[in-house]
C-alpha cells in the first residue's frame, strides 16, 4: 500500500516497525560503501597483465622508444582503438595520462584563459560565462565549474538525452558557452542520448559562437546486458550541421583497465585538436607512452576492449540486479521511491520522497554505511528537492552490496514515515 492511503495509527505502526529494523541496524556496527563508481579489486584483477606488460619490449609499431620523451598526441596504436569508440579518424584522437577529468580540466582552463578557435575573447574577459549542467549530473563537472567561478545552469535530464527547450532557450545567451554532457549511461540515472537530441544538439542555433560540448563519454563501452548501445556520432553531426568545432569528446580506460593507472582520450575536429596539443606542449613534453604501449597490447583492439567489458559485465551485472532486486522488494508498491535501472554505467539513481534525501543520508551515516551527500549531483550540491541519492553499487562484495542496500531501504522508509507522521 502506499503510504498516502494509510491511517495515522498505520503509518505509526510503519514508522515503529522500520525504527526497531533501524536500531538494529545500528546495533551491527556495520561499515559499508556505496559512495564512489570504483572498480571492485576483482575487476581490476580483469586486468593484471598490464602489470608485466610492456616487457622488454618497450618500441611502438612505428620502432618509436616509448621511454623518452614526445609524441605529445599519444600512441598512434592505442588512439585508433578509441577512434573507432569516438567515431573520428585517429589523427583527431588524442591520447593523455591517467585522467579523462585532467583533459576537462584543460580544455575549460585554455578556453578561460586563451580562448577558443572561435572565441572574440578568452573566457576570463567576459562579464559572465555560464554552462549548462544536465541534472542530475556527474559531481566533479559540476565541482569543476564552479571552482572556476562558471554560472551553471541546470536543465533536466531525461532518460534520452537533456531537455533541449531548456537547452535551446539558454543557449540563445550569449554568456553561455558550453554545457556538460554524459551521453552513454549518464551518471547517475544511466541516461543515453539519442540520435535525434544528439542531431538537435549540434544543429542548434548558439548565440556564443564558441559554444562547446564537453561530450564526456566515460562509460561509452560500459554496457550491463548484452545490448551494446551505441552513443550518436556528435561529431559527425555536428561538422554536417556546420558547427565542426562545437563539441570535445573525453574518454577513458579508468574502468576498463586500472582506475588509477589507465589512459584517457580527447577527440574533436582538427582545428581543436591543434589548439590543445598547441597548450598542451607548454604544459607536458609529452605522455606517459610505455603505459599508452602496455595497454595497446592488453586491449589489442576494439574486440579486445569489449571482450574485456564483457567480462567486467559478469561481475557487474549481478550487483545491479542485487540493488534493483532489494529496492524492488523493500519499497516497491510503498509510493516513497522511484528509481533508474540503467543498461550501463556505474551508478542506479534513487529518488525518495521530496525533502527527506539528507535525512536519509544522514541515518544511513549513522548506522554505518556511507553514501555521497544529499545533493551532490546538482550545481553546488543543491538539489531543489532534496530527493536524489546515487548508489554506487561497483566496490563492495555482494554481501557487503545486500547489506547495505537493505539498510538503506529501511532509512528510506523510516525518513518518509517520519515526514508524513510530522505534516
Ligand atoms: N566522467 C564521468 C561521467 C565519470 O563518472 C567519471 C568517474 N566517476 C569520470 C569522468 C572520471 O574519469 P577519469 O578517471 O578518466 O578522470
Amino acid at each position: 500500500m502506499t503510504f498516502d492511503a494509510l491511517t495515522r495509527d498505520q503509518l505509526q505502526a510503519l514508522h515503529d516497525d522500520q525504527q526497531a529494523k533501524y536500531d538494529a541496524l545500528k546495533a551491527a556496527g556495520l561499515t559499508l560503501d556505496l559512495t564512489r563508481g570504483k572498480p571492485s579489486p576483482e575487476q581490476l584483477d580483469l586486468s593484471s597483465d598490464l602489470l608485466t606488460l610492456p616487457g622488454p619490449d618497450f618500441k611502438d609499431s612505428k620502432g618509436i622508444d616509448t621511454r623518452n620523451y614526445g609524441g605529445i598526441e599519444g600512441l598512434t596504436e592505442l588512439r585508433a582503438i578509441f577512434a573507432e569508440i569516438l567515431h573520428l579518424p585517429v589523427e583527431q584522437v588524442v591520447a593523455g595520462d591517467n585522467a579523462s577529468l585532467a583533459m576537462m580540466h584543460d580544455s575549460l582552463v585554455f578556453a578561460l584563459l586563451r580562448g577558443t578557435p572561435d572565441s572574440p575573447r578568452p573566457w576570463v574577459e567576459e562579464d559572465e560565462v555560464t554552462f549548462i549542467c544536465p541534472v542530475p549530473g556527474y559531481d566533479r563537472h559540476f565541482a569543476l565549474t564552479e571552482q572556476y567561478g562558471i554560472r551553471m545552469a541546470p536543465v533536466e535530464m531525461r532518460p534520452d538525452g537533456p531537455d533541449m527547450t531548456a537547452v535551446r532557450e539558454l543557449a540563445a545567451d550569449p554568456s553561455v558557452k558550453g554545457m556538460w554532457l554524459v551521453p552513454t549511461y549518464s551518471n547517475p540515472t544511466g541516461a543515453v542520448v539519442s540520435e535525434a537530441v544528439a542531431a538537435e544538439l549540434a544543429a542548434m542555433e548558439t548565440a556564443a559562437p564558441d559554444f562547446r560540448i564537453f561530450w564526456d563519454n566515460a562509460y561509452a563501452v560500459h554496457h550491463l546486458t548484452e545490448q551494446r548501445t551505441k552513443t550518436p556520432d556528435i561529431a559527425g553531426l555536428s561538422a554536417a550541421s556546420g558547427h565542426p568545432n562545437r563539441p570535445i569528446l573525453f574518454a577513458s580506460t579508468s574502468k576498463i583497465t586500472f582506475a588509477g593507472s589507465g589512459v584517457c582520450f580527447l577527440g574533436s575536429s582538427e582545428e581543436n585538436v591543434a589548439w590543445y596539443l598547441r597548450l598542451l606542449g607548454k604544459r607536458t613534453i609529452g605522455p606517459d607512452k610505455l603505459n599508452h604501449l602496455r595497454h595497446a597490447r592488453h586491449l589489442r583492439d576494439l574486440d579486445g576492449v569489449l571482450d574485456l567489458m564483457d567480462r567486467h559485465r559478469a561481475i557487474l551485472a549481478p550487483k545491479f540486479a542485487a540493488v534493483l532486486e532489494i529496492l524492488e522488494d523493500r519499497l516497491g508498491g510503498h509510493g516513497v521511491a522511484t528509481w533508474s535501472e540503467p543498461k550501463g554505467g556505474y551508478f542506479v539513481s534513487l529518488d525518495v520522497v521530496d525533502g527527506t534525501a539528507s535525512r536519509v543520508v544522514e541515518l544511513c551515516k549513522e548506522a554505518g554505511i556511507a553514501l555521497t551527500p544529499a545533493g551532490s549531483s546538482f550545481p553546488h550540491g543543491q538539489d531543489p528537492r532534496d530527493r536524489n541519492i546515487r548508489i554506487a553499487p561497483s566496490f563492495p562484495s555482494i554481501d557487503d552490496l545486500r547489506a547495505a542496500m537493505d539498510g538503506l531501504a529501511t532509512c528510506v522508509l523510516l525518513a518518509a514515515a517520519e515526514k508524513q507522521l510530522a505534516s
